[in-house]
């Protein structure tokens, strides 16, 4: 038996590295439970891998995609019966193991987190490994904490996949959100479909500035790193709380203790790939309650596993808006 998928062979040995394949089921890692997949999405990771502009991929072939949702339709586990409905993002997929962008995917029972029925397939993908990142940072702020009383947030990278839903849920919970964002033109997005309260342009925060300046937030989530995330330290207020979640600006940290033994200031970090189960149920149900309320706002295209080549592409040059879900099984 085969299935389609993108195959992914070594960029030094092969010209053409990702292909569109007839794959053999044999193939799969004989893990205790298979499912088709009825949605992966194309993230940044993905379209480094697939255009083998980063080395994201441990090990060749492989099957890329981060994130799946998808239907169980073998199983050797009592608690992953057929029919039930999983998601899995991280732990290595497409990277290490293979991953969802295609029609079938072989999972360790430890990888797959229950999809709340609030949640619709395309919304949990649509919500992926961005939405999960942001959610977390959510609720690590929450558990320090740093209620909508304490005052406002700001959150960093606000266009990006990270910083749109961050936004959101912020907004949706009654946060007043500072959105930082270089997109000039994103300030309808941010403001009317998101619910930032205000914008101030990625310029302010992305030089290197004074380690301790006036205060202006309450707490931060943010997403591109550098002299951004050293600058929304200095000018958190006291006993707030940063939460680093990525580096679209540099992988560099430069600065000093002052924030934390002068103003009390924590700072977290969130890996989105390897935390824990729990963590994971915690916040897919948060947006299960969130989704009951209100639908997702994020902008999105919905492309076959035949697209996902080029879009990647695009998508690296910066020539797409919004999130790209990718329809496995049509
Ligand atoms: P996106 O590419 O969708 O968004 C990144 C945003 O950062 C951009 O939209 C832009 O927003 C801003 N940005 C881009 N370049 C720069 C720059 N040079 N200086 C300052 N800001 C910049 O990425 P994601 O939102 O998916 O991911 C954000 C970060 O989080 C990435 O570094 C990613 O690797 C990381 N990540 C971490 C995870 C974790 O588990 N910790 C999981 C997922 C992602 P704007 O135009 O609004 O300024």
């Amino acid at each position: 038996m085969t299935f389609n998928a993108l195959w992914l062979t070594d960029p030094k040995i092969d010209k053409v590295s990702a292909k569109l394949s007839s794959v053999n089921e044999a193939s799969l890692s004989p893990l205790p439970v298979t499912l088709r997949v009825l949605y992966s999405s194309l993230n940044y990771k993905d379209a480094l891998a697939l255009c083998a502009k980063a080395p994201v991929i441990r090990q060749f072939p492989l099957i890329p995609g981060i994130d799946m949702i998808g239907e169980v339709i073998a199983s050797e586990s009592l608690q992953w019966p057929i029919g039930k409905l999983a998601v899995v993002t991280g732990w290595g997929i497409g990277e290490q193991y293979h991953g969802g962008l295609a029609e079938k995917f072989s999972a360790k029972t430890e990888w797959l987190t229950v999809l709340p029925e609030e949640i619709s397939p395309l919304d949990a993908a649509l919500i992926g490994t961005a939405g999960l990142t942001a959610m977390l940072a959510v609720l690590q702020l929450e558990q320090q904490g740093i209620t909508p009383e304490k005052g406002p947030i700001a959150v960093s990278g606000a266009s990006g996949g990270v910083g749109s839903f961050s936004t959101w849920i912020l907004a949706q919970l009654g946060y007043e959100v500072i959105a930082v964002s270089g997109d000039r033109h994103a300030e309808e997005y941010l403001v009317e479909s998101l619910g930032a309260h205000s914008i101030i342009p990625r310029s302010e925060l992305s030089e290197s500035g004074k380690k301790l300046q006036a205060e202006r937030w309450a707490g931060a989530i943010d997403c591109v790193g550098s002299h951004t995330l050293a600058n929304l330290l200095a000018a958190t207020q006291r006993s707030g709380c940063v939460v680093a979640c990525g580096m679209a600006q540099g992988l560099e940290l430069n600065t000093s203790v002052a924030p934390f033994i002068l103003r009390n200031i924590r700072l977290i970090g969130i890996d989105s790939v390897y935390c824990e189960t729990a963590q994971r149920n915690a916040a897919w149900q948060r947006f299960a309650v969130l989704l009951s309320r209100s639908p997702l706002p994020i902008p999105f295209q919905t492309i076959t596993l035949e697209q996902a080549i080029e879009f990647a592409d695009l998508l690296l040059k910066g020539e797409v808006r919004g999130r790209i879900v990718v329809q496995t099984n049509v």
